[in-house]
């Protein structure tokens, strides 16, 4: 990243719209060495179309190179609310490579299969990219009280011997544990890295897992500095 890409980063409406991390991908692309999966050859890649766990890794090693690996971010306890400072080497989080037959499935379509073990029915999903990280959480926010047969529907691309424009209903109907298996299959089949990260809490010793904070001071850490400077002199006395 250089300076210039500060100002992606600082404009509220790509923020809003969901395109910020889309713009910093495409800014920092210099040249493609393998298009893996994807069919772009030596074009730019069209960032739309990558896998969310790409595109995750590559903005965590966009991050990584440009500050180096080490990122400092601080949570409250869950336990005692003390402020917990902690730091990451983000270039040792578990990655999960696509596997081969993933691979395979993403190549010929984006379709996955599997059996839910209650409905003893296959069904076929896919897996998200850029495209679908930008819309997904706009349907969120308009059905907070339905997120998960929202997300199920949204993946889920067909029910054996189900008719499409009754896959809501039938999704709405799954028992609780084919839920469960079908988000756990999501995961299986994926790439990703695992951002789970287990801090303890310097006053009242509880460990707890907490979720790598990704916000706009993860590209932008001098503001975060200032930040916690400010809160740390808010709270002392002086
Ligand atoms: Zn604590």
């Amino acid at each position: 990243m250089r300076v210039r890409e500060e100002r992606v980063l600082a404009d509220r409406r790509l923020a809003k719209s969901g395109g910020q991390l889309e713009e910093l991908l495409a800014a920092c692309w210099e040249t493609t060495v393998d298009p893996g999966p994807y069919a772009f050859g030596d074009k730019p890649i069209d960032w739309a179309a990558v896998l969310q766990g790409d595109r995750f890794f590559t903005l965590l090693n966009i991050r990584a190179l440009t500050y180096g690996p080490d990122y400092g971010f601080s949570v409250s306890c869950r336990n005692c609310r003390a402020r917990i400072e902690w730091e990451v080497d983000l270039t040792k989080l578990p990655v999960r490579p696509l596997s081969s037959e993933s691979r395979a499935a993403f190549m010929a379509g984006n379709r996955f299969e599997t059996t839910l073990p209650d409905a003893g029915r296959r069904v076929w999903f896919k897996l998200l990219t850029g495209d679908d990280e930008r819309k997904l959480p706009a349907l969120q926010r308009a059905a907070p009280d339905r997120l998960l047969s929202l997300v199920l529907a949204y993946r889920v691309l067909e029910i054996d011997g189900v008719d499409p424009k009754d896959k809501r209903a039938f999704l709405e109907d799954l028992t609780l544990r084919d839920a469960d298996f079908l988000v756990d299959e999501f995961d299986r089949v994926d790439c990703g890295v695992d951002t789970t990260i287990e801090v303890e809490c310097p006053e009242c010793r509880e460990v707890q897992d907490v979720d790598l904070p990704f916000d706009s001071a993860f590209f932008l850490p001098g503001r975060e500095r200032t930040a916690r400077r400010k809160a740390r002199s808010a709270s002392s006395p002086t």
